[in-house]
């Protein structure tokens, strides 16, 4: 029997999403963060509470939990809907809304595989040479798609830069579709957020993950939006989405984000240190970042990825996604200075 006969052709012709797990000292591929956001004592006590619990379900509506986010982003409760990692989000809004589903690229790819894998129609518009939004080709893309869902990841995954606020708002404004500003790495910008945008725009949803501060391991993603697109994209969310030790890890975290706060600044300043030390090394061209990753363009891309592996520094190889560039998200300072020994040994050959 050929199974891959039995598959849908739209999955049939999808490529799994490839993330590597390969041994190294130094990993500095997934845009994590070298830090933990809970240190293992706090981690513990939530953890012994959570396993009281074990046979019950977890809370479907994590109540506490998003009265805590909801807090901190001085929105309402019913403003917020949480999901297993934003990816999970990604996938419950393309369910709802359908396609075409419209994106710039290069863009995170998730939004591209999530869409075909649901068999809705997609579209790509390419950036343009500094990276931001192509305007006119996006709104021309816009008036002959009419989409549904745009997605806009700002700042974006893989570039690194934010796009322009006013050619975002452009987009919001001339889109009968909804909008969905993926703001994964806001806490590392020094732009503006769009949440308060989302009193004007009833067709705007934000999208938030605790992944790059510190959680990644608990798939904690939420998205900050009006009541009822809340209301309609909770139809098609799995009833018990985020586990009880998700919900009570998390909420522990929040509820003294200090540590959070302190984590993120170190890393901005560890980014902006990566910056300025790979600009001086010849052959090498950094592309400027608000997040926590520098993208990279360098002469042989793979030579440069597999030898910085084989001296134990894992970077992300962005062939087929930015030819020629490598990524490199900001770890501890150690493990920086390592990655830019071994680059700088590596580019001086
Ligand atoms: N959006 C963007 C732009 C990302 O880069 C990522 C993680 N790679 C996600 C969403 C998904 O994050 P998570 O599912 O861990 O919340």
């Amino acid at each position: 029997m050929n199974i891959k006969e039995l598959v849908k052709p739209n999955i049939r012709s999808l490529r799994a999403y490839h993330a590597e797990d390969l041994p190294c000292r130094a990993k500095l591929d997934a845009n994590e963060s070298p830090y933990p956001a809970l240190s293992s004592q706090q981690s513990a006590v939530s953890v012994k509470n959570a396993l009281q619990s074990l046979n019950r379900y977890p809370d479907p509506q994590a109540i506490s939990l998003r009265k805590l986010l909801a807090t901190g982003l001085k929105v309402k409760p019913q403003n917020i809907l949480h999901g297993n990692g934003s990816d999970e989000l990604i996938q419950s809004l393309i369910a709802t809304f359908g396609g075409p589903v419209l994106y710039p690229v290069p863009t995170f790819s998730m939004y591209g595989i999530i869409a075909q894998s649901l068999g809705e129609r997609r579209g790509a518009v390419p950036l343009d040479e500094k990276f931001d939004l192509d305007i006119d080709k996006f709104l021309d893309a816009i008036k002959k798609r009419n989409p549904k869902l745009i997605f806009l990841s700002s700042p974006n995954n893989p570039t690194g830069n934010s796009f322009s606020y006013d050619r975002i708002l452009k987009i919001i404004k001339r889109s009968n579709g909804i909008v969905v500003v993926d703001e994964a790495y806001q806490p590392f910008s020094s732009k503006k957020s769009f949440i308060p945008m989302l009193k004007k725009h009833k067709n705007l949803v934000i999208l938030r993950t605790m992944s790059k501060t510190g959680l990644a391991a608990l798939r904690v993603g939420f998205m900050i939006t009006h009541e009822d697109i809340v209301n309609e994209v909770n139809k098609v969310r799995l009833p018990f989405n985020l586990n009880s030790l998700s919900q009570k890890l998390a909420a522990a975290a929040l509820s003294d984000e200090k540590p959070i706060l302190a984590n993120v600044k170190g890393i901005i300043s560890e980014r902006k240190r990566l910056m300025r030390e790979m600009k001086k090394i010849k052959g090498i061209i950094p592309y400027p970042s608000d997040a926590n990753f520098i993208l990279f363009k360098v002469e042989d891309s793979d030579i440069i990825h597999r030898m910085l592996l084989k001296k134990g520094v894992l970077v992300r190889n962005m062939r087929g996604v930015v030819d020629g560039c490598l990524r490199v998200t900001a770890g501890t300072p150690g493990e920086n200075s390592e990655f830019l020994r071994m680059l700088k040994q590596l580019m001086t050959k």
